[in-house]
């Protein structure tokens, strides 16, 4: 580009801009309305405002022993005001005016004693500057920051580079689907995105959802839905194992566990009944909340595997988890264990006992086999591994999801989560799965009383916590930090154990959780708690992950206001198991704005993690929402899940309907298409056959 020399062209690098491409998606972050010019006269405070004006006089003055000050006075019909310029290059300002120029001013009004002032404003002679006219009586982008760019360079240059290279950018979307939207062609919208039409709606322009807004946000999600609808192409296309399902599973289940399936249980059920009995292999996500009774239905897949003759195994994030699940499963079936040989297998099975287990899955006489990444480890043989379930698997890595399915001849996958995600998220993090949703609880499971206190109430909740202790139940207390910052004013799990123990609590049994302990310690706090020789579990949040203590009946959460909501809610999950009815207290320390009292009633009316999920995905945003690093969330240019769902659906839509037609995207018609493909996303979709 014209005016970009090595030292532009470096820092527009730093920030991934290397091509002109990439700067036509350099998108404006919000935009000003320069669009009313004003007289000096009318100029309010601490406002923007645009005007013409005469230059009366001008140059640097002295103000202090290192320091001048650049001044400009400027005057029209209405009155007289100073520009100033407290940073400058005298060089710039050299021969920058001249007494009766003519200029156009754009900039924010300020007062200094008494006086208004404009400090360091946008200021143009009328007539010697090509781009003239152009940034002032106009709606003008503000761009992201690029260090070492003034804001004015970087528009000039995205000017000139949306008038030569807008009009080349390719039309990449096939007529059909440009046909159902009325989107603005490619090269229209990106010139509007950029230098919005005088026109245009400024709210709209900074809400992102104008017309042209929309369809770079489309064509974005667009080609992330396509990438996606290849990637589960792919998949569908191998031949995996068809397992014949049996027709009377849902009176198994009553055989086997003693209840009948909710109508959630047997829907989902069926939908992953009906990928197990194709050819091509399940790629399914099963969401559900906890105690929504996803193991019972992982459970009756195995069976049916097990009825084909193949075998399941399930993977789970960490060695609790895993020993957990093999409990539940165990108790599901109870004494019926000859329908489905279960065992367990962690990298603590040691000696005769692992040899033995290890035997069994070779030998095929084990039918299901529940443990860690142990699973994956190369002297795991499986006689005919034909159905993986894996368990939060996000919080695997492609290479151990790799792993497991290798076992087998392209088995069925069942990927488990007890986080809810709101939909727009599960589309793109989990885009290529096929999502069954329980969202439904089984009967008798009594909703968690959540109650939402100030700091100061805390006592009352205390009190709660001792009777429910002294009448039989057991109590968690959460804490975000594990010892006392200096900084701030939160109460750790630590230091609060300590005075608990002395003071409010004394006389009951405390335990102390937290991750920094070494882990025999935190499992064996752990043990106690379940085993009832602790009343009162003071913790971080590592508690979080998979417990089941049914006499647990109260939750105090401090700080509550910390927390994600989807966290609390996780957080919630572990009371309210059993047949008490339970209490979850969330405590908010610092209430200093109605917000994060109004985000914490949410948690008062409603048990249900999807609602929630889609208010946390409002309020954080989906980077923060997932945790980005470990979430394989693209990191869009531009569309923004809360913000963009409509669009999102319509993209994967458009986008599968696409590769149902052409699944290799073979048709001339497709070729740009494929080749924006790859450029755009390129290696970050792994297009591999994992999940
Ligand atoms: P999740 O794995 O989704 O957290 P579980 O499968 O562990 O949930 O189920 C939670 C509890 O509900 C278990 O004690 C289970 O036995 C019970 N349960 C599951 N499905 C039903 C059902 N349809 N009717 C009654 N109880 C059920
Ligand atoms: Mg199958």
């Amino acid at each position: 580009m014209k005016g970009v020399g090595p030292r532009l062209a470096e820092r527009f690098a730093s920030r991934g801009i290397h091509t002109v491409n990439d700067a036509l998606y350099l998108i404006p972050r919000r935009y000003e309305d320069r669009r009313k010019v004003t007289t000096i006269s009318n100029l309010v405070p601490r406002q923007q405002a645009s005007f013409v004006a005469e230059v009366l006089d001008f140059g640097a003055r002295r103000a202090g022993p290192r320091k001048q000050i650049y001044e400009v006075m400027l005057g029209d019909e209405t009155g007289k005001i100073t520009a100033r310029w407290f940073r400058f290059h005298p060089k710039a300002f050299q021969n920058r005016f001249a007494r009766g120029d003519r200029v156009r001013v754009a900039g924010r009004v300020e007062i200094y004693r008494k006086v208004r002032q404009m400090v360091h404003p946008d200021i143009e002679k009328i007539q010697d500057d090509p781009d003239d006219g152009n940034d002032f009586a106009s709606i003008i982008p503000v761009y992201p920051e690029i260090e070492g760019i003034y804001p004015k360079t970087l528009r000039k240059i995205m000017r000139r580079v949306v008038e030569q290279y807008a009009s080349h950018s390719a039309e990449i979307l096939p007529e059909a689907i440009l046909g159902h939207h009325d989107f603005p062609p490619i090269a229209e919208a990106l010139r509007q995105v950029h230098f919005p039409p005088d026109n245009s709606d400024v709210d709209e322009l900074n809400r992102g959802r104008s017309a042209a807004h929309r369809r770079v946000v489309f064509e974005e999600f667009f080609l992330l839905q396509l990438g996606l609808a290849l990637r589960r192409g792919r998949i569908k296309a191998q031949a995996g194992r068809a397992h014949p399902v049996r027709e009377d599973l849902f009176a198994l289940a009553r055989e086997l566990f003693g209840f009948d399936l909710t109508g959630a249980q047997k829907r989902v059920l069926s939908e992953i009944t009906g990928d197990m009995a194709r050819l091509e292999p399940m790629h399914r996500l099963l969401q559900g909340d906890v105690g929504s009774g996803k193991t019972a239905v992982a459970v009756l897949a195995a069976t049916v595997a097990a009825g084909a003759g193949t075998q399941t195994a399930f993977m789970a994030p960490t060695e609790i988890l895993a020993e957990q699940h093999c409990r539940n499963i165990l108790k599901l079936v109870r004494d019926r264990s000859a329908a489905l040989t279960v065992t367990f297998l962690s990298s603590a099975v040691k000696g005769q006992a692992r040899r033995e287990v290890l035997e069994g899955i070779a030998s095929g006489s084990v039918d299901l086999v529940v443990g860690t990444h142990a699973l994956i480890e190369e002297r795991v043989q499986f006689s005919d591994l034909g159905l993986c379930i894996i368990d939060e698997q996000h919080r695997f890595g492609v290479a151990q999801r790799a792993g497991l399915q290798a076992k087998g001849k392209r088995p069925d996958v069942l990927v488990m989560t007890a986080t809810p995600i709101p939909r727009t998220l599960s589309m793109t993090v989990y885009g290529d799965l096929d999502v069954s949703i329980l969202d439904e609880m089984p009967p008798g499971r009594l909703p968690v009383k959540t109650v939402v206190l100030r700091g100061s109430q805390v006592k009352q909740a205390y009190r709660h916590v001792r009777s429910e202790v002294e009448s039989g139940g057991q109590a968690y207390l959460v804490y975000p930090l594990v010892e006392e910052s200096e900084k701030m004013d939160l109460r750790d799990a630590t230091r609060m154990f300590e005075r608990l123990s002395q003071g409010a609590f004394a006389g009951l049994r405390l335990g102390l959780l937290h991750g920094r302990m070494p882990a025999d310690e935190k499992d064996m706090v752990m043990q106690r708690f379940s085993a009832g020789d602790l009343d009162v579990l003071v913790a971080t949040t590592v508690i979080e992950v998979g417990v089941d203590v049914p006499r647990a009946t109260i939750m105090l959460v401090e700080h509550a206001e910390r927390f994600g909501l989807s966290q609390l809610h996780q957080l919630r999950g572990r009371v309210g198991r059993g047949e008490r009815p339970s209490t979850c207290y969330l405590v908010a320390h610092s209430l200093a704005s109605g917000d994060a009292r109004s985000r914490l009633e949410v948690m008062e009316r409603t048990n249900d993690g999807f609602i929630i999920a889609e208010e946390d995905l409002a309020i954080r945003g989906p980077g923060e929402f997932l945790g980005t690093r470990q979430s394989g969330l693209p990191s869009f240019f531009f569309g923004n899940l809360a913000r963009d769902g409509d669009l999102l659906s319509q993209a994967r839509r458009d986008a599968f309907g696409l590769v149902e037609e052409d699944p290799k995207l073979a048709n001339p018609g497709h070729a740009l298409l494929k080749k924006a493909l790859w450029s755009r996303w390129g290696r970050r979709l792994q297009f591999a056959e994992v999940g």
